[in-house]
């Protein structure tokens, strides 16, 4: 006799998938695609500044060239000559290391995900400013580790509170793992951490044995084209730094990297081959020809500068339709800028108005695992044009007065 069991195949699901819950980002992304809905939702790299026949041309000898290389496997670390390029790449921010450090992902997603499995047991504690980048928080969730928010203000997170959480959270018997930082314009608030308070930060941490997690896929995008020092030049054996193509490029190739304190290389490495075996070789050979035959630091200087305008028509808007009392970042890089509305205006009901008003946003909990954010929200000016950015503003200042 069979018996039967009443268990759903998600019932049979492991714990962890309890933890896989669809992106706030991603939720919002069918409705922006209504006609005459203004999305100030996804933080997309404006691609029409690429130089298109460019890239397909380098693209088309890539595969005339080395079309049985670019569709084999390849090398589980990425291919050598990328490794070295990377390398040069990461010399804009003060990184010395050398090509055999740097493990190549698809995207600097993948690297977040590789270094959460390599470190985190269920119960662990990661510490994230808040707010952080929501593709993090489901990560973490997915490997059951908690998040411990340390607030920021203008300068980034404020270490004295960063060494008040690691103390509390050690005097409550947690284990810390890694602190995660984007340092610079952060993803949502488009804030960077002052360089005075840099140094402070990476002493904390080493004091502490609690690692970092250096993600920093925007530094290269100051509008004023300096790049700060990243965190890892400051302490490279207790850094992890991931960086990424996406913005500098193109995310559609899916080509990032993490460079990693040279004891956990080779099982980095291991983990990165059980998730993909590979990184893509055409997407890494691409992006060789990108980084070695083409004004790569000439197309930043093209993106910065429409990022920069954007930046500027979106702060301009929220000065003319924001209500009395709402407070708003000035970005001076990325893709983002962070708005707070006065207490107790919950953005999640804001975003349902902005809705039928025809503007669509990523409400600020999407971007706290504690419930926190409720009367912020994310600004994303890095795809919308001028027109619809101003536009888009005026459309959630009459939302936001709806409610
Ligand atoms: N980290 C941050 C802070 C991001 O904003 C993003 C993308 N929006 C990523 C990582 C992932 O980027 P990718 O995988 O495309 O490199």
């Amino acid at each position: 006799m069979t018996t039967t069991t009443a268990l759903s195949h998600v019932d049979r699901m492991a714990k962890r998938a309890a933890g896989f819950q669809p992106s706030p980002v991603r939720a919002v992304f069918d409705i922006s695609m209504q006609p005459g809905m203004i999305s100030l939702a996804g933080g997309n790299p404006y691609l029409p500044v690429l130089p298109m026949d460019r890239i397909a041309t380098m693209a088309g000898e890539v595969l005339a060239r080395r079309g049985l290389e670019a569709l084999q496997y390849g090398s589980g670390a990425g291919t050598e000559e990328l490794q070295a390029l990377i390398c040069q790449v990461m010399e804009l921010e003060g990184i010395k290391t050398a090509p055999e450090n740097v493990q190549i992902t698809a995207g600097s997603q993948m690297a977040l995900e590789l270094v959460t499995k390599l470190f985190c047991d269920p119960g662990d504690v990661v510490i994230a400013e808040g707010p952080t980048y929501v593709g993090a928080l489901g990560v973490f969730e997915g490997f059951q580790a908690e998040v411990a928010h340390v607030a920021m203000d203008n300068d980034g997170v404020d270490p004295d509170r960063l060494q008040e959480v690691i103390s509390g959270l050690k005097a409550a018997g947690k284990t810390i793992k890694f602190f995660y930082t984007i340092p610079n314009f952060n993803n949502p608030s488009g804030i960077s951490l002052s360089l005075e308070r840099r140094q402070r930060v990476v002493d904390i941490c080493r004091a502490e044995g609690v690692l970092i997690v250096e993600d920093n896929p925007y530094g290269l995008l100051a509008f004023d084209g300096e790049a700060k020092p990243a965190l890892h030049t400051l302490d490279p054996d207790n850094v992890f730094y991931l960086g990424s193509f996406s913005k500098i490029f193109a995310p559609g190739l899916r080509v990032g990297w993490v460079v990693a304190p040279q004891d956990v290389r080779g099982r980095l490495q291991i983990a990165s081959e059980a998730t993909t075996i590979c990184p893509s070789v055409l997407s890494q050979l691409v992006v060789e020809q990108y980084v070695s035959g083409f004004d790569w630091r000439g197309q930043i200087a093209a993106y910065s500068a429409v990022y920069a305008a954007r930046c500027q028509a979106t702060l301009d808007a929220l000065a003319s339709h924001m209500p009395e009392g709402t407070l708003w970042t000035t970005p001076s890089g990325g893709f983002f800028t962070w708005v707070t509305l006065p207490e107790g205006i919950d953005t999640e009901r804001v975003l349902a108005a902005a809705i039928e008003a025809g503007v669509v946003f990523v409400p600020g909990s999407a971007f706290h695992a504690d419930g926190g954010g409720t009367n912020q929200l994310r600004i994303a000016f890095s795809y919308a044009q001028e027109e619809q950015l101003t536009e888009g503003v005026k459309r959630l200042g009459e939302a936001i007065r709806s409610v």
